[in-house]
C-alpha cells in the first residue's frame, strides 16, 4: 500500500503562459518547464501528484484558428477545442516531466487523460451565459456570428474598436466521468495530468449517454470535484500570488497564512475575494476540506514547496 499523501494541484493561467506573451510554442514549454521543476521536487518529498490547469489561452487561440481556417477546414465546436487543448498542454506536460526524471535516472509513468467533467443540463448558467471565449468582434461581426452561428454575444468592454465577444455558460461540475481511470493511475504510482481547462463538460441524456457541451467550466470547482472524487489528501492551487488577502487592494490589506474553514467563509461571505478569481479558488478550497480533505492551500507556484511542507501560502485547515 503506497501510504504516500496524495496532492491534485491546479495550476493557473500562469503555469503555462505568462500574460504578457504571445503564447508560441517556445514560451509556453519554457513556461511548463519552470513549473515541472516544482512537480519533481513534490515527487523527491514523496507526495502522489495529479496536476489540473487552466486552458484559457490556449483555448482562445484555438477558436480564432476554427473562425480563420473555416473556409478551408470544418470548425471544430467547443468540447472538441476543449479536448484538443487537454491533449496539447498535457503532451507538454508528459514529455517535459519524462525528461526531467529521465535525466536523473528516475523512471515513473506519466500521462494526461483527456477527461469529461458532468454538469446538470438545467443548470441556471445556461440561461444567462457569462463566460467570454475567444475573439473579440466589433458589434457587426457580433450580430452576424449571433445570426449565422446561433453564438450569444455580449459587450464585455465599455469602449473599444472590438468590444464584443462570444459568452458561453459555465456550469457548476459536480463529478468526473474518467475518475476512476485517473485513481487506477495514481493507484500504478502515476504522475497522472487530468480534467484540464476545468474538463470537457458533458451531460447525461435520459437514456444514460452522455453528450458534450458547448460550455466552459472554471478549473479550480472542477479540480476542487476531482479532488474529492480520487480521495486526495491535499488540493493546492497555485496562481500567481502567494497568498489570499482580506482588504485586497486597500490600505489594510493583510495576507492570511493558516485558517480555518470558517475563519475564510466569514472572509468569503465578506466579499474580500473577487468573482471570476480568487473568489472561486477560496470556495473550492473550502469545500474541499469539509468533504473531508486534509486541507487546501493557495499560493503561487514558487512557494508551492515550502506551503505544502506548512511554511508559506494561505492554508486553510478545519
Ligand atoms: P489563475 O489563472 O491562477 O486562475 P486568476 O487571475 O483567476 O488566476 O486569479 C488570481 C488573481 O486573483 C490574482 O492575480 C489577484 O489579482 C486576484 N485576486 C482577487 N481577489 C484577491 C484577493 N482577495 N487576494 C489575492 N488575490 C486576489
Ligand atoms: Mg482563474
Amino acid at each position: 500500500m503506497d501510504k504516500r499523501k496524495l496532492v491534485v494541484i491546479a495550476l493557473g493561467g500562469n503555469a503555462i503562459k505568462q500574460a504578457k506573451e504571445k503564447g508560441t510554442v517556445e514560451e509556453q514549454f519554457k513556461n511548463v518547464e519552470i513549473t515541472c521543476e516544482q512537480l519533481v521536487k513534490m515527487n523527491a518529498l514523496g507526495y502522489k501528484l495529479i496536476i489540473t490547469h487552466g486552458n484559457g489561452p490556449q483555448a482562445g487561440n484555438l477558436l480564432i484558428q476554427q473562425e480563420e481556417g473555416k473556409k478551408l477546414v470544418p470548425p471544430m465546436p467547443l468540447d472538441i477545442v476543449g479536448a484538443m487543448t487537454q491533449g496539447q498542454i498535457g503532451y507538454m506536460f508528459q514529455n517535459t516531466l519524462q525528461n526531467f526524471f529521465g535525466q536523473k535516472g528516475k523512471n515513473i509513468p506519466i500521462t494526461a487523460v483527456v477527461t469529461q467533467v458532468l454538469v446538470k443540463k438545467d443548470d441556471p448558467d445556461f440561461n444567462d451565459p457569462s463566460k467570454p471565449v475567444g475573439p473579440f468582434y466589433t458589434e457587426e461581426e457580433a450580430k452576424i456570428l449571433e445570426k449565422e452561428k446561433g453564438y450569444i454575444v455580449k459587450k464585455v468592454k465599455p469602449t473599444s474598436e472590438k468590444p464584443w465577444r462570444r459568452v458561453v455558460p459555465s456550469p457548476e461540475p459536480f463529478g468526473i466521468v474518467e475518475s476512476n481511470c485517473i485513481q487506477a493511475l495514481v493507484d500504478a504510482r502515476a504522475i497522472v495530468v487530468a480534467s484540464g481547462g476545468g474538463g470537457i463538460p458533458v451531460m447525461k441524456n435520459s437514456d444514460g449517454t452522455l453528450s458534450g457541451l458547448e460550455a466552459v467550466i472554471d478549473k479550480d470547482k472542477a479540480g476542487n470535484i476531482l479532488a474529492q472524487e480520487v480521495n486526495a489528501d491535499i488540493f493546492l492551487i497555485l496562481t500567481d500570488v502567494e497568498n489570499a488577502k482580506i482588504n485586497y487592494g486597500k490600505p489594510d490589506e493583510k495576507a492570511l497564512g493558516t485558517i480555518t474553514v470558517a475563519e475564510a467563509e466569514k472572509y468569503l461571505e465578506e466579499g474580500h475575494f473577487l468573482a471570476g478569481s480568487m473568489g472561486p479558488k477560496v470556495a473550492a478550497a473550502i469545500r474541499f476540506v469539509k468533504a473531508g480533505g486534509e486541507k487546501s492551500i493557495i499560493t503561487s507556484l514558487s512557494n508551492a514547496v515550502d506551503a505544502l511542507e506548512g511554511r508559506s501560502g494561505t492554508i486553510i485547515t478545519k
